[in-house]
């Protein structure tokens, strides 16, 4: 394995080149520029390094999909997943260099996309070209999902895993994206948590009447709409949604384990918020972080916004929330679950859910998770954390509950990387690692 480790460090100059190339094609999925080039460049790459690669339509953006089978009978098969699709690189004039011509300054990388997530779904094909450069057999199968809609929400990803069920049949996935910790911790997320977005809307009157004339007299939206999500939690915060923590499981004592072996500063995430104070101790902070569902208010609209004052008594009121769900917790029974909440508390307020995502988790316990982080171990060394989650939502119940594998979340690029803002980067010393974490992944997953 030595000299594969070597051959990278040797040829880094070319393998950086060959990212270059990637990183300046554009593949923005919210306004599809050049997202089909860039997966016909994508998968041209791959099937240059030695993979089997196709590019498979789905729903929306393709799916650039390759596979190394294995000579081996009883070998392994890992899955990398990915997206080959970047955010929209505006504004502009905050970028030092333009974002899709990659420039090296600092020992980074700078363009859009080269951390989130072109630079990190690199790392895989160019260990593979190092194997295949040195003569060096991969003895796992190696499968690679690449979507294109990442950044828009990955709608197709559910059922393209769906209906390739069968050839996507993996003994683990890795979902290799995102910064690291401070530090330059690697944190292996075993899970994550679902969420589901929803609205509730209430008309109580014809149209806003006339505060002196009916205020108290017509019902006002406002209020009804505060006494109804009222009844939703408790001063203490506790949801009262019937049903809702139903399932719940409580914290198992690896759950604590793994929370005692992470970071805690309250200082720094009192700052961080600008609160008065910061109550929760680290157990509380990571519970609640990653155990516990939420039920939270991201916006009310109500009544007149405007300047000055205007003395109506409104008709219509709307509340947007989300909640973030735990493991065994679906959100299309808790959608139910608050419908029937609000119907018994507001016969005539309509719910409409908006979106959602399952939760997923994976046993960090497993022989195949425990040497995944080993192999990680032998590259950064005594920097790697596991960590429950992240707190919030990635779509990695697509592996752990249709595919019915375990799923690692693996984030290579520095926690300064910038994704989605100007000027994203990826330090070239972490990206040199990525490559010798991917070759080592490949080697030791026999
Ligand atoms: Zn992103």
């Amino acid at each position: 394995m030595e000299h594969v480790h070597r051959h990278i460090d040797e040829h880094f100059k070319d393998y950086l080149s060959a990212v270059g190339d990637l990183v300046r094609q554009p593949s923005i999925s919210a306004t599809g520029e050049g997202v089909r080039e860039c997966a016909r460049l994508l998968a041209d790459m791959m099937t240059s390094a030695g993979i089997r690669t196709e590019i498979l339509e789905t729903g929306g953006n393709p799916v650039v999909y390759g596979e190394i089978p294995s000579g081996r009978k009883d070998g392994k098969t890992v899955l990398f997943y990915g997206h080959y699709d970047v955010q929209p690189p505006e504004p502009l004039e905050l970028w030092e260099s333009r974002p899709f011509e990659p420039a090296v300054r600092d020992g980074r990388l700078y363009a859009r996309g080269i951390a989130d997530n072109k630079g990190q779904l690199m790392a895989h094909i160019l260990a593979v070209r190092a194997f295949r450069e040195t003569g060096t057999d991969i003895p796992c199968s190696v499968k690679f999902v690449f979507e294109g809609e990442e950044e828009s929400g990955s709608t197709s990803l559910a059922p393209f895993v769906e209906q390739n069920r069968e050839r996507l049949a993996c003994d683990i996935a890795l979902a290799v994206d995102g910064p690291m910790l401070s530090g330059d911790v690697l944190n292996v997320c075993l899970g994550c948590r679902g969420v589901l977005n929803f609205e509730i809307e209430m008309e109580t009157a014809r149209f806003d009447c006339h505060s002196g004339r009916g205020g108290d007299i017509i019902p006002n939206a406002g209020w009804e709409l505060l006494r109804l999500l009222r009844t939703m939690k408790d001063e203490q915060g506790s949801i009262l949604i019937e049903g809702f923590m139903d399932g719940v499981r409580t914290p198992t004592e690896k759950d604590m384990e793994i929370i005692a072996g992470l970071p805690f500063d309250r200082e720094n995430l009192k700052n961080l918020y600008g609160v008065p104070s910061f109550g929760l101790d680290k157990n509380g902070y990571y519970t609640k972080l990653n155990l516990l569902p939420t039920l939270t208010i991201n916006g009310i609209t109500c009544g007149y916004q405007g300047k000055g004052s205007k003395t109506i008594n409104p008709a219509k009121a709307s509340v947007k929330m989300d909640a973030r769900l735990v493991v065994d917790q679906n959100p299309l029974d808790i959608a139910e679950k608050i419908r029937r909440h609000v119907a018994r508390h507001a016969p005539d307020a309509r719910v409409t859910v908006h979106g959602f995502m399952h939760p997923s988790k994976t046993d960090g316990d497993l022989p195949v998770c425990r040497t995944v982080v080993s192999a990680l171990e032998k590259v950064y060394t005594d920097k790697v954390a596991l960590s429950l989650g992240l707190g919030g939502s990635l779509p990695s119940y697509v592996w752990t509950d249709i595919l019915g594998v375990p799923a690692l979340g693996i984030p290579y690029a520095n926690q300064d990387s910038g994704g989605h803002a100007p000027n994203e980067n990826f330090r070239l010393d972490l990206l040199q690692k990525a490559v010798h974490a991917s070759a080592q992944i490949l080697h030791d997953m026999k």
